[in-house]
């Protein structure tokens, strides 16, 4: 990998290990999603790095896309089994990285916890040339099957590319018989999800999280699109960024208009199927002899 791309893939990687950190602190019993996203979202910038998707908190049965949408009003409440998931892109070249923590002590939350983190240290000491990917999923299925869970099927970790939050190869949470191989300086987000349910999941309501499809003209917000053209290019945004910026009425026109034409794709909640508990590990790792993991 060229020297300058890998120092920007490190600096994403360092930035996100402070992110976590502090957004650990934030994790409390009361505290508002949408006051915990806004902190993380700024922190990220002032950090000197850009956000590569909306934070995304992701409480209990709720897996992915999950973000508080504009004046939420939901809070952290004990027992919770919360999901952080953040990403940090430098002119494009992004860590992609989370962790589940429970709110309170609870056995079942922090089994949970410890199992999706197992598969990923599993997973990660094959992120090496030449391992087929099954061996990746079979590895995660493994430890999180012994610790008396399900692996969530049909999500994936992915490739990471530049300005491209998931290209190429697909990372399985199971032995899918994919039989190609990895090779040297892929750069690969692996996030294994564990759940005491199905391990299946299904869309929910619209999550308020949109990304830029193709190129095209709107009547309404034309200065809307052109903002999402210069700031976020390709990668996903949310619904709360605009509003902030243009206002509820015309950012509402504006997406109508936008996923109508085909020119934004939306995104929807992704919740487990039985509504079980999920929790998640994720790191962003370039494939090499001894793996570089960026965000830890
Ligand atoms: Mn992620
Ligand atoms: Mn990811």
């Amino acid at each position: 990998m060229e020297k300058e791309i890998l120092k920007k893939y490190k600096k994403a990687g360092e930035i996100s290990i402070k992110i976590k950190e502090f957004a650990r602190t934030l994790l409390k019993e009361g505290a508002l999603l949408v006051d915990i996203a806004d902190k993380i979202e700024d922190k990220i910038i002032e950090l000197g790095g850009k956000p590569a998707f909306p934070a995304n908190i992701s409480i209990n049965e709720f897996a992915a896309h999950s973000i508080p949408r504009f004046k939420e009003q939901t809070v952290l409440t004990k027992n919770d089994l919360v999901t952080v998931d953040v990403g940090i892109q430098i002119d494009g070249f992004i860590a992609d990285t989370a962790f589940s923590y429970s709110i309170g002590k609870s056995e079942e939350n922090e089994k949970l916890i410890a199992a999706s983190e197992a598969a990923l240290n599993a997973a990660l000491k094959l992120a090496k040339p030449d391992t087929e990917i099954r061996e990746l999923g079979k590895a995660i299925a493994n430890e999180i099957t012994s610790a008396g869970f399900q692996p969530i099927k049909n999500l994936t970790g992915h490739m990471v590319g530049e300005y491209n939050l998931h290209m190429g190869l697909r990372i399985p949470n199971y032995d899918n018989g994919d039989d190609r191989i990895l090779e040297k300086d892929m750069v690969l987000a692996i996030e294994p999800f564990a759940t005491s349910g199905e391990g299946i999941v299904v869309e929910g309501k619209s999550a308020e999280i949109f990304k830029l499809e193709k190129k095209g003209v709107v009547r309404t917000g034309r200065e809307i699109l052109a903002h999402i053209i210069k700031n976020y290019k390709t990668l996903p945004f949310a619904k709360r960024w605009l509003v902030k910026k243009f206002g509820l009425l015309k950012t509402n026109l504006f997406l109508k208009e936008a996923l109508a034409k085909e020119i934004l794709k939306d995104y929807n909640v992704l919740r487990e199927k039985t509504g079980k508990k999920v929790s998640q590990a994720e790191h962003t790792v370039i494939v090499a002899e001894k793996p570089i993991i960026t965000t830890k």
